[in-house]
């Protein structure tokens, strides 16, 4: 793509760099952002390099937040006592669209697998752990993808927590085998918080 201005090539590189953007989307939005005030296109700038330089992870669940314990941490009445254990944040968000959990949450930062060379000791599972017998949580739901990795990462807390006694459930399988929790629709979402197994059951 020949551009007639090295700054425009620049701006264009940048957001051809984002998941799902090409080249020609890129080139659109740089086109559309040329049209716009210079101070908006200033505050659009400044609102990212911000997001990316103030933003925070809660320090008990490792959630996104603004401060050091994040808003679902801090609301006394949702049951703090009930851990919904997801892979990422972007779970948290599926999950908390769908209204129907008003437990705390737990982000794994990923998922147990091998192959891509991810173990556990990458993810927040100690802190995971120690949470629990600190806090003395009565019931622990895993809403992992419904896939090998997710299995296995389940299997393997679970055993972990052998000792506590916390109620350790999963998720139903509303969704599809080797599908992906965040493009569920609401309705399943909800559905398998609803119908949510122990996971003695579901490892079987
Ligand atoms: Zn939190």
């Amino acid at each position: 793509m020949q551009l007639p201005s090295s700054l425009l090539e620049n701006a264009v590189a940048q957001f051809a760099k984002l998941p799902g953007i090409g080249k020609k989307t890129a080139l659109r939005l740089v086109l559309h952002l040329l049209k716009q005030e210079v101070n908006d296109v200033q505050h659009f700038g400044e609102t990212i390099a911000r997001m990316r330089r103030d933003i925070k992870f809660c320090q008990r669940c490792h959630n996104i937040s603004d401060g050091d314990i994040c808003s679902i941490c801090a609301n006394s009445m949702r049951n703090q006592k009930l851990i919904c254990v997801v892979e990422n944040i972007r779970d948290v968000i599926a999950i908390e669209s769908t209204q129907q959990f008003n437990g705390a949450y737990h982000v794994l930062g990923g998922i147990i697998s091998p192959l891509d060379g991810i173990g556990p000791d990458q993810l927040s599972i100690e802190s995971l752990v120690s949470r629990i017998e600190k806090e003395e949580t009565e019931e622990l739901v895993f809403a992992l993808n419904p896939n090998i990795q997710g299995d296995t990462t389940i299997y393997y807390i679970q055993k972990k927590l052998a000792h506590l006694p916390c109620r350790v459930t999963t998720i139903a399988r509303g969704i599809a085998f080797g599908g992906e929790l965040e493009y569920a629709d609401e309705m399943t979402l909800a559905r398998s918080i609803a119908n949510r197994l122990p996971v003695q059951q579901y490892v079987k």
